[in-house]
């Protein structure tokens, strides 16, 4: 039997292998896009111990990788933005499914992304309060600024598989995707890229590695390596917010007046605005930004591109973020190794999908 750990329900080891099916074996038709590190890497996937991980998460179902307890926060659209959001905060939460009492379903996700999106919208001035973030509701926002774009609710069921779960994730360009219990319609559990990792570090350990993470980020090419979004320290913070919103990446490697890499602001750090009430000032620098954190990670933290990808994946895990930066000897940032690369390379390339670029 596996550890029962991190609060995973119970000991789930690999299921007897399903019958292999026919798309299993399609070959890899793409490349990952990034042929500037290296030569074109495709080929490293097609070994058949390039699938391990592939079949492992095909063979597991959602509900293997939720805790057997978990707070979860539920918002009702009717909520104002403000309290929401400090509501985020005061629990400790990233994402809060959003629940329509009048459809008697649930209709999207609050995340930390849409307080961005919001005070994008919305900040003119230090001196101006944000009016709507006081006032306005989420349905408000929801309603009528969103009115043409308005997705539905992407979510999944506990029965369908962690493959399934990946893909998700990854081709809609999301980082929360709710569990939901189809008969009683209850959300089990939010699940992101991190949780699932932390599920292929616990109990895919019993399964040989797949032989291409011995080779290195560079000749494998897993991450983005050009067109990088970096913001100056000295940047207001307001360009930040307009970077993210522009680019749709979920963090900024933040560089001195050098060009170096001296830090890292990402989408979550945002949520400190909300936790300070300072967000009627984005007219600071990105650094003081960093400063004002009251918890974050000191410094970066960065890889190399000789680095073995396993190396990489470790240390991603272990310090769970949801990136890296890939520096060059003199702290010159040459890309980013996302968990959303990773994913896509140990468990869709193998099967012939590239939901990250499509
Ligand atoms: P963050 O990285 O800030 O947590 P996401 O990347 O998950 O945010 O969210 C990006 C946008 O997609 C946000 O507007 C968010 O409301 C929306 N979103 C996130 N998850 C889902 C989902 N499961 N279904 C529909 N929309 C979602
Ligand atoms: P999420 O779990 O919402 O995806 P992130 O991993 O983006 O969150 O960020 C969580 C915290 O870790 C933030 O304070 C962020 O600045 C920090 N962080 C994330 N990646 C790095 C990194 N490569 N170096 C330093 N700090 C990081
Ligand atoms: P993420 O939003 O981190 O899950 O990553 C989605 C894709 O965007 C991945 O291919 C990342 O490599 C890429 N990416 C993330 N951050 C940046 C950035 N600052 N600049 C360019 N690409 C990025």
């Amino acid at each position: 039997a596996c550890p029962e750990e991190e609060g995973f329900p119970k000991a789930v080891c690999p299921r007897e292998e399903e019958e292999e099916e026919e798309e299993y074996r399609r070959p890899v038709t793409f490349t990952l896009g990034n042929e500037i590190l290296g030569l074109g890497p495709e080929t490293e996937f097609q070994n058949p111990d390039a699938e391990v991980y592939m079949h492992f998460l095909r063979s597991h179902c959602c509900y293997d990788a939720i805790p057997t307890s978990c707070k979860l926060v539920v918002f009702d659209i009717s909520l104002e933005i403000k309290k929401a959001f400090l509501a985020l905060v005061a629990n400790g939460v990233r994402a809060a499914p959003l629940w329509d009492s009048k459809k008697q379903s649930f209709v999207g996700m609050l995340t930390i992304t849409d307080f961005i999106n919001i005070l994008h919208r919305y900040y003119r001035s230090p001196l101006v309060q944000i009016y709507e973030v006081e006032e306005h509701k989420i349905e408000t926002w929801r309603e009528v600024y969103l009115q043409g774009s308005l997705k539905p609710l992407v979510h999944i069921s506990p029965s369908n598989s962690l493959f399934d779960a990946v893909y998700c994730l990854i081709k809609h360009k999301i980082h929360r995707l709710p569990v939901i219990e189809p008969i009683s319609g209850n959300v089990l559990h939010i699940l992101t890229h991190k949780r699932i990792l932390k599920f292929l570090q616990i109990f895919g350990s019993t399964i040989p590695k797949p032989r291409f993470l011995k080779k290195t980020v560079q000749e494998l090419c897993i991450g983005t390596f050009r067109d990088l979004a970096v913001v100056p320290e000295t940047a207001p913070l307001h360009t930040a917010l307009d970077i993210f919103v522009d680019r749709r990446v979920s963090a900024l490697p933040v560089i001195n007046d050098s060009g170096q890499v001296v830090g890292l602001y990402s989408r979550f750090d945002v949520i400190h605005l909300a936790a300070q009430k300072t967000y009627n000032n984005l007219d600071i620098s990105v650094r003081e930004a960093l400063q004002q954190r009251s918890i974050c990670l000191e410094g970066v933290l960065t890889c190399y591109p000789h680095e073995p990808m396993e190396d990489i994946i470790d240390r991603i895990a272990k310090e769970q973020v949801h990136r890296l930066v890939l520096v060059d000897e003199n702290r010159y940032p040459r890309g980013i190794v996302s968990l959303s690369d990773i994913l896509q390379a140990l468990v869709l390339t193998p099967a012939g999908i590239d939901a990250l670029n499509s």
